[in-house]
């Protein structure tokens, strides 16, 4: 069999690499080793913070409001909801860099937000503890992304565009030749493709064992806390948009009650322990796992039960530098690598999975490529060797 174009890692971003290359009307495969939108991976439970102005940079702007719009475009496509906008806030120490950083990169791309001092910030979203030193920014253009629709919706849109879909087998090999690269499947059978999109996120070093990009996977854990009885017209999206919030000890972030589940709270240095074998990672989550969140629930939120509800363990994969490593892994390679989408890749990842099939297929990139190049590290290698 030989394809224009293999995705192998059909999660966040490889099923919308899947979507943009069948849309191009590219011939092309996409393989899967578990399910469409499992649980095994780094893109399931319910809900993930879309923020459009991200404090990582303008480039994460760019890659979050492209985004959007190929979601958009899947929405009226398919009538479904995958983005639910209710407006973001940002809360910290007057000084804090958070609140700086996200009004930078919201400055660069001239995006409308709303400064917050400590009255105002008490008069209006009175769930949140409040500090006389706290700030606060509200982004109208922020909400909830749902992670296991977006990737189930994307995959199918690829089908229904002519790509082929291979579930429950994995890739063990990938060989480049000239001309082409050779991919193994567990099945037995081999599969080739002028170029083939790595999208396989914790499992990235599994597969790419020469990949010069250094990855850490590490364990994080989903939670979600219940109002007390009385309070929970308190957590609706209409009154209680998505928040990040910096305190002294611990900073955290969450989603209001969507899609009738509880409010979704989780830690910003959520990265736990060190992953060997991604297959591995326990999907459930022991009790000293869940203290520090409790914590920061009982610090900041009076109006809610402290005790963390249905817990599940999930992953997150970084780079050194945190930044993600979209691109060829070396100049002239038939590779392209979507990695390391850290723990704020959701909202970027329709982007992504374009980004990485405009690469491969040398078109010129809408979001620009550059600050993403995994190139950065095999240059690093090269000058040690
Ligand atoms: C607790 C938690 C909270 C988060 N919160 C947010 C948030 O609020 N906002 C946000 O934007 N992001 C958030 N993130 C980050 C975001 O979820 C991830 O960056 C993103 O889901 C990663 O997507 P991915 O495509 O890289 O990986 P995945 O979605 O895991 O996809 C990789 C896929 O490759 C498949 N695969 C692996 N190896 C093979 C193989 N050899 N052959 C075939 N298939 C293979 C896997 O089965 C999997 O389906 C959070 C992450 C966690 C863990």
């Amino acid at each position: 069999m030989n394809k224009d174009v293999i995705v192998i890692g059909l999660g966040a971003a490889g099923s919308a690499a899947l979507r943009a290359a069948a849309r191009r009307g590219v011939d092309c495969l996409g393989v899967e080793q578990f399910e469409i939108a499992h649980d095994r991976g780094s893109s399931h439970g319910r809900s993930r913070l879309f923020r459009s102005g991200t404090s990582e940079g303008p480039e994460y702007v760019d890659l979050a409001a492209r985004s959007r719009q190929l979601w958009r475009e899947l929405e009226d496509e398919t009538g479904e909801e995958i983005v639910t906008i209710v407006g973001g806030l940002s809360i910290a120490p007057a000084d804090s860099p958070l609140l700086a950083d996200v009004r930078a990169a919201m400055d660069a791309r001239d995006l409308p937000y709303e400064l917050l001092d400590a009255k105002d910030l008490r008069e209006r979203f009175p769930q949140h503890h409040i500090e006389d030193r706290d700030r606060g920014v509200l982004d109208p253009g922020t909400g909830v992304v749902r992670p296991e629709l977006a990737i189930r919706l994307s995959v199918e849109a690829a089908q229904r565009a002519g790509a082929e879909v291979r579930i429950g087998v994995r890739a063990t090999r990938i060989t480049e030749r000239s001309g082409g690269v050779d991919v193994q499947l567990s099945d037995g059978s081999t599969v080739s493709a002028a170029q083939v999109i790595v999208a396989v996120g914790a499992w990235t070093a599994h597969l790419l064992t020469d990949y010069a990009v250094p990855l850490i996977v590490r364990r994080a854990v989903l939670s979600w806390f219940t109002p007390r009885p009385g309070a929970e017209r308190l957590f609706t999206p209409d009154v209680f948009p998505v928040f990040t919030r910096e305190l002294d000890e611990l900073s955290g972030w969450g989603a209001p009650v969507i899609d009738e589940y509880a409010v979704k709270i989780g830690l910003h240095d959520q990265a736990g322990f060190e992953i060997d074998d991604p297959t591995a990672n326990d999907p459930r989550v022991a009790d000293w796992e869940l203290e520090r969140v409790e914590a920061f629930c009982a610090a900041q939120f009076a109006d809610l039960i402290p005790v963390a509800q249905h817990a599940r363990g999930c992953m997150i994969t970084l780079t050194p530098d945190e930044r993600f490593a979209i691109g060829r892994p070396e100049a002239g390679s038939r590779i392209v690598t979507l990695a390391a989408c850290s723990g704020h890749g959701f909202k970027h990842s329709a982007a992504v999975g374009e980004l990485g099939v405009q690469i491969a297929l040398d078109e010129q990139p809408i979001v620009d490529p550059v600050p993403f190049d995994p190139t950065r590290y095999t240059n690093e290698k090269e000058a040690v060797q």
